[in-house]
């Protein structure tokens, strides 16, 4: 891997010089290349025999929010504990050469820690934390202790109910705001790059067909090809921390 394919090298170089603007969607395997296990893979002890369909839903904290925050808190250490890699600073880096919308499906951070701003997190983030009755803010994160299951989850300054992280559970609709900017920047981008998706998870997964309904290319950037390569103008099989880099040059 050391050249980007002379199709994609073209069309981003036409979309710079004519003035056009990129929308970069990016998914689980841009976090998993950083060291976070994906949603449904994990080999943690601690964790693996918990599935996570039951663990992330409105219902699971009703009925044991304990639980469930001390998985949440868990996989937000993982995420302090990770580093954002070549692929997200290339991101970064690309906005400052041609008008970017990043849109990402991750729940983490990695994408602001390596300078980029995000412009829509559709399945929301883990460090935007609201009270799970009156949905006031929370930023100040509780000390994580390794190895411990169940964590009481802190509580809300205003009503007092329990805090929960700031993701959009099984059964919950898309964040309004992070969804529109979402749509509005797949149909006003010229080029659309879709970066470690799996393509499996809607609405998400539709942004790239509608970017190409209004008139973008579409390249999906994926070590192996996916549900959606069939819809793309053009396919570039490798990892988002081999590929974006040499985009950037
Ligand atoms: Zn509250």
């Amino acid at each position: 891997m050391d050249a980007v394919p002379t199709a994609i090298a073209e069309v981003l170089q036409r979309t710079i010089d004519t003035g056009g603007t990129l929308c970069v969607l990016t998914g689980a395997g841009m976090s998993a290349e950083s060291g976070i296990p994906t949603f449904r893979g994990t080999h943690d002890s601690l964790w693996s025999r918990f599935d996570p369909m039951r663990l992330a839903t409105a219902d699971a904290w009703r009925e044991d929010p304990a639980l469930v925050w001390g998985w949440y808190r868990w996989r937000m250490q993982a995420v302090r504990d990770a580093q954002p890699h070549a692929g997200h600073r290339a991101l970064a880096a690309l906005a400052r050469r041609v008008p970017l919308s990043l849109v990402t499906q991750n729940v983490d951070d990695l994408h602001e820690r390596a300078g980029s701003i995000v412009d829509a997190h559709v399945h929301g983030g883990l460090f935007a934390m609201r009270c799970f009755a009156c949905g006031h803010a929370h930023t100040a994160l509780d000390d994580y202790m390794e190895g411990v299951q169940r964590v009481e989850p802190m509580r809300c300054t205003a009503c007092g109910d329990r805090i929960r992280p700031g993701v959009v559970w099984f059964g919950e609709a898309l964040p309004d705001d992070a969804w529109t900017s979402a749509v509005d920047a797949a149909e006003r981008c010229t080029l659309m790059l879709v970066v470690g998706t799996s393509g499996l998870v809607y609405p998400a997964a539709g942004l790239p067909a509608l970017a190409r309904r209004k008139g973008a290319t579409v390249v999906e950037i994926n070590p192996e090809p996916t549900a959606l390569s069939t819809e793309m103008d053009l396919v570039w099989l490798a990892t988002a921390a081999q590929a974006l880099p040499l985009l950037v040059g």
